[in-house]
């Protein structure tokens, strides 16, 4: 199908963007791979779409004090490969390395992805995981939230008219902590219909810290402190993994039921938990 007509901006810098996003009207474009389906269906169909991939400065990955900082229309192929990412933060390229194809990865961003917010997508058990932060930005000014309360729900985030998601900041692993994603993917599309995300830091003989993000099971990924916690006091991995959907309403679709995304989320926490324990040295 075709997509309704649509007035086109490709503004050359980040404050002409965001004065043509300020009444909250147009529709940001980043990579296209959600946006653009949904117009072709007719499920979205904004007057007007503001295309960010001419606006410089907003895909860069870098080091600072206080953690990574990766640009909103940074795609799952840089994050996936780059080297400051894989050298710190391993967990979040490993997750990019697991999403869609290699045409969605070279297409897709970072920034695209959390504020779509599909509850399959995968980056969100990782930014779990990691207690990412959320920069966000508008004609108005910035601001910051952790990545939980950002995620409001279901396609839903904390996103106000006007306002862009304009970077990502997750930590940089200390040295020693083990990290892993492990995903039941749904074949056709890549999608999670179970994602588990985890880094592990061993302390003495034992485990230190614990931090686990579950994407796919229900609908919204959250961070399993149950399992944390579990894993943390007492070693047991399976105990710990057969927590992870305790109290938590699971989707059922054509793809999976309810029960079955259940227990497959016990099963892919459990490996991700193992992998990740494996790793930290
Ligand atoms: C065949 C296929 C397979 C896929 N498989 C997977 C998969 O396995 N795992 C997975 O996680 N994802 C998957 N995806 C989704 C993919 O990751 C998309 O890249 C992502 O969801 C959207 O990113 P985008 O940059 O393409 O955003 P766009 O499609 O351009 O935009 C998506 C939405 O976010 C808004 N938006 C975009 N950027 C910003 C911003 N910076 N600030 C505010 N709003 C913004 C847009 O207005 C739009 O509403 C798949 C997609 C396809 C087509």
């Amino acid at each position: 199908m075709i997509s309704q007509n649509f007035e086109y901006s490709s503004p050359a810098t980040l404050k002409d963007a965001l004065a043509l996003l300020s009444d909250g009207s147009a529709k940001v474009l980043a990579g296209g791979m959600s946006l653009i389906p949904l117009m072709k269906l007719r499920l979205a169909a904004p007057e007007h779409v503001v295309d960010m991939r001419r606006v410089p400065g907003l895909d860069t990955i870098r080091q600072a004090p206080d953690g990574i900082h990766i640009g909103a229309m940074a795609t799952h192929y840089q994050i996936e490969s780059s080297p400051v990412l894989r050298a710190h933060c391993p967990l979040l390229a490993e997750t990019a390395s697991h999403i869609g194809d290699v045409q969605v990865r070279n297409m897709g961003t970072i920034g695209g992805s959390v504020a779509h917010c599909d509850p399959a997508a995968d980056y969100p058990a990782a930014l779990f995981a990691l207690e990412a932060q959320v920069r966000l930005t508008s004609a108005k000014g910035g601001r910051a939230l952790s990545f939980g309360d950002f995620l409001v729900d279901t396609f839903t985030t904390a996103l106000e008219p006007g306002e862009i998601v304009t970077g990502i900041i997750v930590p940089a692993e200390s040295s020693g902590t083990g990290v892993s994603y492990q995903k039941l993917h749904q074949p056709a599309s890549g999608f999670a219909m179970v994602g588990a995300a985890v880094r592990i830091a061993r302390a003495n003989a034992g485990i230190g810290f614990v931090r686990v993000g579950i994407t796919g099971l229900a609908s919204k990924a959250y961070r399993a402190t149950k399992v944390e916690q579990i894993l943390e006091s007492t070693g047991d991995i399976e105990k710990a993994a057969a927590a992870v959907a305790d109290g938590v309403e699971a989707n059922s679709d054509l793809n999976a039921s309810a029960h079955y995304r259940s227990h497959m989320a016990r099963v892919y926490t459990a490996r991700a938990l193992k992998v990740a324990l494996a790793r930290a040295v």
